[in-house]
């Protein structure tokens, strides 16, 4: 086996063992492998032992390296997890499976135009700025639930979870917990939360998603942080 292949099943087996702590069914719990600034030889090695669910935070270096793989495996199913230009609506629309950075209006109506005319939903996420840090994107919890109405009723947006990075100093279970909270007084299902350092935590408090990055692919090399 792969080094790769070896990490996932370590991950895949954590994951397991904390659902099954939590009472909950390890098979609720997607694993998204973050493969940004890793290349695509990365990527195949996962492909080629099964996994098939990734995450990019940045459409260009998505670009670049998906469409291919895509081709080849057409059941890979990507997410965006980093923040969106609207003027990289379009490109996003095209590429992602799934949106897990709506964070404003004026995204929400760029995104559901783009969909109008491509014909294609991706299921989208609210990212929430629960630590309320103001260098970070998200909407803030108390906007939050005039938010979820406004995609629905208003922008008709294919809602369905929401999304969380908690503050790198501050206890993540208490985010979960409230990311969570949110969520099940909005009917939203999924639950984006948990990173290297805390997938654990996050799917005992219900995640349905884990966003692992390093203790996958390894360490990335130093890059200017896009929070
Ligand atoms: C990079 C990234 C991750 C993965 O981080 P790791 O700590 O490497 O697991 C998860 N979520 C988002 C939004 C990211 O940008």
């Amino acid at each position: 086996m792969s080094a790769g292949a070896d990490r996932l099943a370590e991950v895949s087996r954590h994951i397991a063992e904390a659902a099954q702590a939590a009472n909950r069914n390890p098979a609720d719990v997607t694993l998204v492998a973050v493969s940004k600034t890793h290349g695509a030889d990365r990527v195949r090695e996962l492909l080629e032992v099964g996994h098939r669910v990734f995450g990019e935070n940045r459409v260009q270096e998505a670009q670049g390296k998906f469409p291919e793989l895509k081709a080849a495996w057409p059941d890979l199913e990507l997410h965006l997890i980093g923040p969106l230009q609207t003027n990289k609506a379009r490109d996003a629309v095209e590429l992602f499976d799934i949106i897990q950075s709506v964070d404003r209006e004026k995204l929400a109506t760029a995104l559901v135009k783009e969909m109008d005319r491509l014909g294609r939903r991706p299921a989208c996420y609210i990212q929430v700025n629960t630590g309320e840090e103001p260098q970070k994107a998200g909407i803030l919890p108390k906007d939050l639930d005039t938010f979820v109405a406004a995609c629905r009723d208003q922008y008709q947006l294919p809602l369905v979870g929401l999304m969380c990075i908690p503050p790198v100093d501050e206890e993540p279970a208490l985010h979960f917990a409230l990311l969570a909270k949110m969520a099940a007084r909005n009917g939203l299902t999924k639950l984006s939360m948990g990173m290297s350092a805390d997938y654990e935590t996050a799917v005992r408090l219900g995640a349905t998603h884990v966003r692992v990055g390093s203790a996958l692919f390894g360490a990335r090399p130093p890059l200017p942080v896009h929070a």
